[in-house]
């Protein structure tokens, strides 16, 4: 029996490898025993009470939409009236209204986003890395560019555009950065494999084509600025996790972002393994690295817009809102439980 259990786990890290292709990052999660989905999300929702924007990971009711579209996928049943939106239109839910002002979060992070999805500049007039695009180029234009200009700063002076992975959301406003900046676009490689085969979608600006792809370990270095990438198999094959460093009047602090949240690649055991797998081994770099900031690339998750509402009313000497003790480290329990929890789902045909 137990020599069975041996191989069904090898062939697990076998499968997950192969599903990840060539290059990927196949770390272990901390318990290869998959228990009962009930158990693992209990585990995830009780480390959630300090994250409340990953609590919806460990629903166990989720349904596993797949959001990887690709070219060869039969075309989409469009519902009948439905209008595609297309690129030039955005997707500014709520208008124009709705996009909360930029904000200078540390001396060298600046949050340029919508209530959706974020985008941040890290840096400083020496050379900028740019985290995301967005989901089209009329934002990157509006939000983006145009909130990196009211906040003083020179959008010329970004040299990469760093794309955590291959979702439109994340790269759709490439388009006008390239045209407007000109950065070098870096992306893992397994995701730039993704965003080759993705089909055209209405509301995104199409991928970009191929330009710096980027190995786990490798570093980026804009100036003074220098990024750590850390590819975490999971959301997507090769999404990117950077992790730097930020200052608070001059103090450092490590920083991560968790480059893709959701489970939304449909039902699959494998990857989902290895969401869990990426998360345990983020948990013993940001214990190693002494990480004391988490933030994500979508404002819900992370909680960015009510903690730059709270460093508008900060005196000197109040603690930063973004900076945690050692009770960070929990986000990464939520993020791996309620993905084992997932993984158990699956196994167990409960979809
Ligand atoms: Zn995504």
């Amino acid at each position: 029996m137990k020599s069975r259990i041996a191989i069904e786990r090898c062939s697990v890290a076998l499968a997950a490898a192969l599903a990840l292709g060539a290059g990927a990052v196949v770390a272990q999660d901390s318990d290869n025993t998959l228990g009962d989905p009930r158990t693992h999300a209990e585990r995830g929702l009780q480390a959630a009470v300090d994250f409340p924007g990953y609590a919806n990971l460990c629903d166990l009711n989720m349904t596993f939409r797949n959001v990887n579209r690709l070219v060869t996928d039969p075309p989409a049943v469009r519902e009948p009236g439905a209008q595609a939106r297309g690129n030039a239109g955005g997707r500014q839910r709520g208008g124009a209204a709705s996009v909360p002002p930029p904000a200078q979060v540390f001396d060298n992070l600046f949050f340029v986003g919508s209530q959706s999805v974020s985008s941040w500049l890290l840096g400083t007039e020496d050379g900028y890395i740019l985290i995301d695009a967005m989901n089209t180029d009329q934002e990157a234009q509006s939000i983006i560019e145009a909130g990196i200009v009211s906040l003083g700063l020179d959008p010329a002076r970004i040299r990469y555009l760093l794309i955590t992975h291959a979702h439109g959301d994340h790269f759709g406003g490439h388009n006008y950065i390239s045209d407007a900046i000109a950065p070098r676009i870096v992306m893992s490689e397994d995701d730039w494999d993704l965003a080759s085969r993705l089909a055209e979608h209405p509301r995104f600006g199409l991928p970009p084509a191929k330009d710096l792809s980027v190995n786990d370990g490798d570093q980026l270095t804009s100036g003074t600025t220098t990024l750590d990438i850390r590819v975490t198999p999971g959301h997507t094959p090769g999404t990117i996790s950077p992790v730097f460093t930020v200052y608070d009047n001059g103090t450092p602090y490590r920083a991560m972002l968790w480059g893709g949240t959701g489970f939304n690649f449909g039902p699959n055991y494998e990857q989902m393994r290895a969401y869990a797998a990426s998360a345990n081994r983020m948990k013993q770099i940001a214990i190693e690295e002494n990480v004391q900031v988490f933030i994500s690339n979508h404002a819900r998750r992370d909680g960015s817009l009510e903690k730059i509402g709270m460093l508008s009313g900060r005196g000197s000497g109040d603690p930063h809102p973004f900076v945690q003790g050692e009770e960070l480290a929990g986000v990464f329990d939520v993020l791996e439980q309620c993905a084992l929890a997932q993984a158990a789902r699956i196994r167990n045909g409960d979809l």
